[in-house]
């Protein structure tokens, strides 16, 4: 790690506190151009927090064999979905990247070799929230993507690696969703989780805030409404990620802490 360089780059951020992390409950791509009770619970988050040198964000929608970081200047929005309006991949969130941090990010890191990504952008597990949190886009932001070979722990240790950023004006975002099965989805249930979802929601809070990380790692251990919970883990690994770079001691907060169309919960977490 290069610590001089990071300073170089970060050098203004003008606090000794950690900048908090957030995992946040992305939902909807819609959420991009709606207003609801989520994208009011994502713009007083960012009220309350310091303005960020840069973002870096780990996304549900990003899964790699390997390791990568965005390291272009000019990351693209990509449309990585279908069925949705017009008016949604119309959407541009042209926030600009963050080269040198992507480098720095990848040399901070031992426990994979992190390879630099020139193709990708910011998928819409970042940008559906970013947009909300930050319509100026004047804050860079690199993502992380998540290696789909690899193991929760490997996801959890490698995450820890990144905790100096914090020190650094960095916010880490992992955006995915708690709770999310698509395939047993109910959209007459617009506000409200199965029972199932909301056991499952349960045992994640009180597991969040008992610093229980190794159950948390081990969620396929955590009985069978966590498993219609997390069918697959790529929306739940960011959780690992924002928990990763936690403080034992550090305050934790919810927000947008509810299920939607039975299986979806948004619930979001502050660190610090
Ligand atoms: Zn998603």
């Amino acid at each position: 790690m290069n610590l001089n360089k990071l300073n170089a780059l970060t050098g203004s951020y003008e606090s000794n506190a950690n900048m908090p992390v957030l995992f946040v409950g992305h939902g909807s791509p819609m959420n991009a151009i709606e207003q609801n009770e989520f994208t009011k619970g994502w713009q007083s988050i960012t009220k309350s927090l310091p303005k960020p040198k840069a973002i870096l964000c780990i996304s549900a929608h990003w899964e790699t064999r390997g390791t990568f970081v965005t390291a272009m200047a000019k990351p693209p929005t990509i449309h990585d979905f279908g069925g949705f309006p017009p008016e949604l991949f119309a959407v541009q969130y042209p926030a600009p990247g963050e080269t040198e941090l992507a480098k720095e990010t990848k040399s901070l890191v031992v426990k994979a070799v992190v390879g630099l990504d020139e193709k990708w952008g910011l998928d819409h597990g970042a940008w559906s929230v970013l947009k909300v949190m930050y319509p100026d886009a004047d804050i860079p932001v690199i993502q992380l993507s998540l290696d789909y070979t690899q193991s929760p722990q490997h996801h959890y240790d490698l995450a820890k690696e990144l905790a100096i950023l914090r020190t650094k004006g960095i916010l880490i975002i992992g955006s995915g969703n708690m709770v999310h099965n698509l395939r047993i989805l109910d959209w007459n249930k617009t506000d409200q989780g199965f029972d199932w979802a909301e056991e499952a929601s349960a045992k994640f809070r009180k597991l969040i805030v008992e610093n229980d990380h190794n159950q948390l790692i081990n969620y396929r251990e955590l009985g069978h409404d966590v498993e219609l919970a997390v069918p697959s883990p790529e929306h739940y690994l960011p959780l690992l990620y924002a928990l990763a770079v936690k403080d034992e001691k550090e305050e934790i907060s919810f927000f947008n802490d509810k299920t939607v169309m039975g299986s979806i919960s948004m619930t979001s977490i502050q660190i610090g």
